[in-house]
């Protein structure tokens, strides 16, 4: 099978601290040689680089000691270009340039992708995305439009553009950033779910076509990412004007959804940077996986699923699991809050010298 961004065949085959790689940056790196002893350096577009993942992605590759991306960070808006800027460092301008690119309009990316040398694009990372919560009958047509407009039709802007090209070269590589909320709905999240299984449904299609032209689909699913995505749907909810709402529905939403969201959040939150390097590995697997959860804590959830086709199993589960077991619930929340809390601290002690 052919591995992204190389002809078949496509291998590591050395690591010269002192070569050059003329095709990715001036500074002294690794060599990736292909079958033919060319050297190679894949060409990462990613999207929605100001905050959040796609930020620790671009920081990521763009300084990968083997140097072997030349990152095309892009956003929406450059003002917002500071934090990527310091993270970036030395890689900004030699592994690492910034993009002006809003998912949201054709001529946006059309003008990003042909900006790039050669229009090429090897690893295209459809990361920018916006949430959604709360109850369905405060959200207006114009807010799910807004959502379905950044998270399915800017998917499907970005692939109409590059993907013509992979195809022509038999080789690419399409990771998408997804959400477990694609494979399992979740209460008072009706329109960002719908949004996320879109982008499944839309990948598992596509897959089929691809592969047969060598492109790769990969469909990354986090569970919970302490980032900004989190603070601005919290910062939405307490704006929503809930007097309307039945007051079943008002304290389903305020007096249980929130606050178990939370503890959900706190619990459960990988960082950033956990599921950037997740991405990381599979942009540079020899096989990318088509679909792979981040969080291995989520996985029950997609097993129940597919366990029961009448639907009624995971639906059961979580019923009773929210309603009826809440305290059990609340209690293993916080031993596996605790159990991160140990977790990192042992790593960060690992990590310091
Ligand atoms: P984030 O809010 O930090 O990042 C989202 C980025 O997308 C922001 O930089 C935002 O400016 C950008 N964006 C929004 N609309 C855009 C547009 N029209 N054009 C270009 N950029 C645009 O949140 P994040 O958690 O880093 O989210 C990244 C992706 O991960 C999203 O697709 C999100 O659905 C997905 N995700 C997030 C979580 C989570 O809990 N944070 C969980 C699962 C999946």
């Amino acid at each position: 099978m052919m591995r992204p961004g190389g002809g078949p065949g496509t291998q590591l085959l050395h690591l010269s601290p002192a070569g050059l790689n003329p095709n990715c940056t001036s500074l002294p790196e690794a060599a990736v040689s292909d079958r033919e002893g060319r050297m190679s350096c894949r060409n990462v577009l990613i999207t929605g680089c100001s905050s959040g993942i796609g930020l620790a992605l671009a920081v990521h590759l763009a300084r990968d000691e083997l140097r072997r991306f030349r990152v095309v960070a892009t956003m929406r808006d450059l003002g917002r270009r500071g934090e990527l800027e310091t993270r970036a460092g030395t890689a900004l301008g030699h592994t690492l340039e910034i993009r002006q690119l809003d998912v949201d309009c054709e001529e946006s990316v059309r003008r990003c992708v042909e900006a790039i040398p050669q229009q090429r694009v090897d690893v295209l990372v459809s990361n920018a995305g916006r949430g959604l919560v709360g109850p369905l009958e405060l959200q207006s047509v114009e807010a799910a439009r807004r959502l379905l407009d950044t998270n399915v039709l800017g998917l499907l802007r970005l692939v109409r553009q590059v993907l013509p090209d992979m195809k022509r070269r038999r080789s690419g590589h399409v990771v998408v950033m997804s959400s477990v909320l694609g494979l399992q709905g979740l209460l008072f999240n009706d329109l960002y779910c719908a949004s996320k299984f879109a982008v499944e449904g839309f990948c598992e299609s596509l897959a089929l076509q691809a592969l047969k032209f060598g492109v790769h689909i990969s469909l990354i699913e986090p569970g919970p990412v302490a980032t900004e995505f989190e603070r601005k749907l919290y910062e939405e909810a307490a704006t929503l004007d809930l007097s309307g709402l039945d007051p079943e529905t008002r304290e389903l939403f305020q007096g249980f959804y929130l606050p178990y969201s939370r503890e959900v959040f706190a619990a459960l939150a990988q960082s950033p940077a956990e599921v950037a390097e997740h991405t990381a590995r599979v942009i540079t697997s020899e096989s990318p996986p088509f679909r792979s959860q981040t969080n291995s804590l989520y996985a029950p959830l997609a097993t129940l699923k597919h366990a029961d086709t009448s639907g009624h199993l995971p639906l059961a589960a979580f019923q009773r699991l929210i309603f009826q077991h809440d305290r059990l619930f609340k209690a293993s929340l916080s031993l596996l809050k605790l159990l991160q809390w140990r977790k990192r601290r042992d790593m960060d002690h690992t990590k310091t010298p």
